[in-house]
């Protein structure tokens, strides 16, 4: 039976983190542009664009073993918004009796009814964006939760019997100090949740960090955050890969642990490049098509364009959308397919694979990428051979874009 998973993009947040380059939208100005009924009016357009989907892609009596509601901030949203989307989900696909259903959080957005009433539609597992446990450099960072705030979230999943929470850490936010980020860590293992993301930072294009970045006269010096080198970073991650495993995580991907039996399985299923249908502004989608093609897809990120597509039910083919990859098409144009190449499997398999720490069958690599790279990799330090399989070593893994552009060149 064809089984995948859904990602459902909730693209409204509070206010915007001052690091952030996800697209969302905060909340005060979606009020003024729509009327109080846009839950209603969201939800509708999220069921429009599944019914569309299951129609061209054939998604019908489809099994779904994960579903996963990220943003944005999910939990700014009422209950009747999940439940009316958990609601027509179940009677559209098989949802596995073991799916894996996932919702983020964020700690001032987590009150306990809420979580009583995404526990009674069958969400078993809350990713909680702590980020950090220093108020300090939550306020610089643009957070709008402090560490209580983050405490509480945790104590109402676990009276709400959730018991398969992740916590989300970023490792080298402005402030970060060495002992606070210890600090950090030792907060972390006290609440002991199932899971742990720890992403490091990285300025992109679009957040406010990039612009105060690249402008120094952005803002005045003693109001300037005060960025962490790459270097310290690299520390900072090597001591948390450390410190985890020391405390029985499996360091299980390069920026996921877990306890054992608690991987997230919606994001192994993207690594292992299984299907998955994302819905809403700016999410993304891989799909088998029945004569063999693979596509890959991505919603336009930008809210009104979204509306616009939907309500025209946009199918991307049939408007000559679907480009092969460098074909030159600017994402943010509208929405994105490609249809991908033997190359691109390749490099996805590879990359994908690598991402984890299982790595990828030593042959098969020696195959896909030529046994001389892969030697001198191993030589570097920065793969390892573990029974038949080749995987990242913890350098690796920190200069793994490193590693993948050098395979592709
Ligand atoms: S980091 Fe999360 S909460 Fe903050 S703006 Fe981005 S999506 Fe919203």
């Amino acid at each position: 039976m064809r089984e995948f998973g859904i990602y459902i993009h909730i693209p409204f947040c509070k206010s915007k983190c001052d690091y952030c380059n996800f697209y969302s939208i905060p909340l005060t100005k979606l009020k003024n542009t729509y009327n109080s009924n846009f839950t209603e009016f969201y939800l509708g357009l999220l069921i429009k664009e599944i019914e569309i989907n299951i129609k061209k892609y054939h998604l019908e009596n489809a099994r779904i073993k994960s579903i996963y509601f990220g943003g944005g901030t999910p939990s700014v949203m009422p209950s009747v918004f999940f439940s009316g989307l958990m609601e027509f989900i179940g009677k559209n696909f098989k949802i596995a009796v073991d799916a894996e259903i996932t919702t983020e959080v964020n700690p001032e957005s987590c009150d306990l009814e809420k979580l009583y009433g995404l526990k009674a539609l069958g969400f078993n597992r809350l990713s909680i964006g702590a980020q950090s446990f220093d108020d300090g450099v939550l306020k610089t960072a643009g957070r709008i939760h402090n560490k209580n705030d983050i405490y509480s979230a945790v104590n109402n999943a676990k009276k709400a019997e959730f018991g398969n929470i992740s916590l989300d850490l970023i490792i080298g936010l402005p402030g970060q100090t060495k002992n606070i980020f210890l600090d950090d860590i030792n907060h972390i293992l006290d609440i002991a949740p199932e899971h742990i993301s720890a992403y490091m930072l990285s300025i992109e294009k679009g957040s406010l960090f990039y612009k105060i970045y690249n402008d120094k006269n952005c803002l005045p010096a003693h109001k300037s955050p005060e960025f962490i080198g790459e270097e310290k970073i690299a520390d900072y991650y090597i001591i948390l890969c450390e410190i985890l495993s020391g405390q029985f995580y499996e360091h299980y991907e390069i920026s996921n642990f877990a306890k054992k039996g608690y991987e997230s399985r919606h994001n192994i299923n993207y690594w292992n490049r299984g299907e998955y249908l994302g819905l809403g502004p700016s999410a993304s989608s891989f799909l088998k098509l029945e004569d063999g093609k693979e596509i890959r897809k991505t919603n336009v990120p930008d809210l009104e364009k979204y509306i616009r597509n939907i309500s025209r039910d946009n199918c991307e083919e049939e408007s000559g959308r679907i480009k092969k990859r460098n074909s030159g098409q600017n994402k943010n144009d509208g929405d994105f397919a490609e249809i991908l190449t033997k190359n691109d499997k390749i490099n996805e398999e590879i990359f994908l694979s690598l991402r984890t720490s299982h790595g990828i069958n030593e042959k098969r690599l020696r195959e896909l990428a030529g046994s001389e790279i892969i030697d001198r990799f191993i030589k570097e330090g920065l793969m390892q051979n573990f029974k038949d399989n080749i995987s990242l070593t913890l350098k690796g893994m920190l200069l793994s874009s490193e590693i993948f552009a050098r395979i592709m060149a």
